[in-house]
């Protein structure tokens, strides 16, 4: 089996994992009733709306 010819230094996979970081930031959008931050297609954990109808009772 293939294997590294030498270890990857510190700075060298801290530089990747910053590039992974950036390019895969987590998508976040807005409710349209509360205004808080939500993932896209979830329903709302404030106020428990989804597509402009209420879908779960939030106490
Ligand atoms: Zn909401």
């Amino acid at each position: 089996m293939a294997v590294p010819k030498r270890k990857l230094s510190r700075s060298r996979t801290r530089h990747r994992q910053g590039a992974v970081a950036a390019h895969c930031a987590p998508t976040v959008a807005t409710c349209p009733r509360c205004k808080s931050a939500l993932r896209p297609h979830t329903v709302c954990a404030t106020c428990g709306v989804y597509g402009g109808r209420t879908a779960v009772e939030v106490d």
